[in-house]
């Protein structure tokens, strides 16, 4: 690639403590948590709401917050409070009301339990409401380009506005871009994809219909419910032998068996998590553009299918396709710990653990297109993420937070979804605000204080 260098004034628009780079599950509970300690913050985010995978994606529901057996609310805190608020407002149903192996989990029983369906629209409003409520300074439309370095230290960034080239400066940045763009540019260790080969878990462009009747889509699955199973690495479930039909049709040319169909807030309105594009590389614009429009493409096919093959679809209406195709994996950031998989699969809490949960590892396209790696979480058991899976070797100023943490890959395909991101982005907004009042690293953070201060404000750490 060959390169220009551009000379550019760069105005600085606002100083403050601690800086959250992008507004995503992670980013936003890691604002409002360093807002609520008193510190100045500032999020920076490059779309015109908060959310992430969540408005921009269409992703949901919110993944499981219970523990494999569904009685423990394991992940609460900041995405508590959102949770209820959401339900307040009619934007959420609570995760306890939620059953398992319904239209709400598109009829997935392990690793589904209470998960949280929510309207992507009612959280982009009370996102901006929380994150007001709590003080911080919120700037949309502000693309992160490159952080500002005081030798290994990261002092604030800079990011491309509407009007230019804008700088925040701050002591403590907490990276919550999901690829990790801050961390990447320090030139904190980083792996692209597994084991740093760059192959990454496909991408997904979610979309919503909307005017579904129910009760029909209910009675075909109870029809065929004995017909679920698992084949080397495919889920065959919900609407996989009308997906057959289908294909024989001609009406049918994706390398998906099943369509996975989750019922929302509305009982009419459902999202729809089956395209699959393979290869997309999240952290590089041509590769994205490719991305976008072969999902668009799929998009097509996948909604003209229930319309004609499931009982309960013929009437249904595109709602919304996603803004933007939806990332499972780009980076893994290499911290100070890492978690793994056999921590994950073997319940260990470490001293430092910021979180427990039991989000079961799913890993998309592990063995080809059609295939996930999916190990639900035995029941009973519960995992912990430790504090320093947050914190970048070398610079300093910085902490991450979200889907990209030090993570074995297989590891991170369980803690990529939405209430684990949030609990992490909890804690390092609150790590963030503690480095600020005591004018320390983030590596000299004492965790067992963090795991005290988190317990106060709502967190369950066992
Ligand atoms: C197809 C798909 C299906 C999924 N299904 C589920 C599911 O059913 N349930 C579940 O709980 N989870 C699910 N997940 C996982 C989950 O959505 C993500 O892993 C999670 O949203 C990650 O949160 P995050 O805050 O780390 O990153 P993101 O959600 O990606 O948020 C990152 C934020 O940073 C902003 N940003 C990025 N780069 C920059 C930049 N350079 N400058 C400024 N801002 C920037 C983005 O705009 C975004 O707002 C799914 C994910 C995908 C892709």
């Amino acid at each position: 690639m060959s390169e220009i260098q551009v000379k550019s004034p760069v105005s600085i628009t606002a100083e403050c403590d601690v800086l959250v780079v992008g507004g995503g599950p992670a980013g936003l509970c890691a604002a409002i948590a360093a807002a609520r300690q008193g510190v100045k913050v500032v999020l920076a985010e490059r779309y015109g709401y908060c959310g992430g995978m969540a408005t921009a994606g269409l992703v949901g529901p919110f993944m499981t917050c219970y523990d494999a057996e569904g009685k423990q609310m394991l992940i609460q805190g900041v995405f508590r409070d959102l949770v209820e608020r959401l339900v307040k407002e009619g934007g959420a149903i609570h995760p306890s009301e939620v059953p398992t192996a319904s239209s709400f989990t598109s009829y997935i029983g392990p690793g589904h339990l209470h998960v949280t369906p929510f309207d992507p629209e009612i959280l982009k409003r009370v996102a901006d409401d929380m994150l007001t409520e709590a003080g911080v300074d919120v700037r949309y439309h502000m693309q992160f380009i490159e952080p500002l370095m005081d030798g290994k230290r990261v002092a604030g960034a800079i990011f491309a506005a509407k009007g230019g080239l804008e700088a925040v400066t701050a002591q403590m940045v907490v990276d919550c871009t999901g690829d990790g763009d801050v961390c990447f540019k320090s030139g904190a260790p980083m792996l692209i994809g597994s084991d740093g080969n760059g192959k990454m878990q496909p991408a997904t462009m979610f979309f919503r219909i909307g005017n579904v009747d129910l009760k029909k889509v209910d009675k075909d699955i109870e029809e065929h419910l004995h017909m679920f199973y698992r084949k080397d690495g495919v889920n065959y479930r919900s609407f996989h032998w009308r997906v057959a039909e289908a294909r024989e049709n001609g009406d049918w040319d994706l390398d998906r068996v099943s369509i996975g169909m989750f019922r929302g807030v509305k009982e009419d309105e459902w999202s729809i998590n089956t395209s699959r594009v393979m290869h997309v590389d999240g952290t590089d614009s041509k590769s994205l553009t490719r991305g976008e429009m072969e999902g668009r493409k799929q998009v097509e096919v996948i909604f003209n299918f229930p319309r004609k093959y499931v009982p309960g679809c013929e009437n249904a209406k595109l709602l919304s396709v996603a803004p933007q195709i939806g990332i499972r994996e780009t980076r893994h950031l290499l911290g100070q710990d890492t978690l793994k998989l056999d921590d994950v699969l073997g319940a260990v809490i470490p001293d430092d653990a910021i979180l427990l949960c039991a989000n079961s590892v799913d890993v998309h396209g592990k063995f080809g297109p059609k295939s996930n790696q999916y190990i639900a979480i035995e029941p009973g058991k519960h995992y912990g993420v430790p504090y320093g899976a947050l914190v970048p070797k070398e610079i300093e100023g910085l902490i991450a937070a979200g889907r990209f943490i030090s993570a074995e890959p297989d590891a991170s395909g369980a803690i990529r979804v939405m209430p684990p991101c949030m609990g992490i982005g909890q804690a390092a907004g609150t790590a963030a605000a503690l480095c600020v009042k005591k004018a320390i690293q983030p590596a000299q953070v004492d965790a067992q204080e963090l795991r005290e201060v988190l317990k106060q404000n709502g967190a369950y750490l066992g």
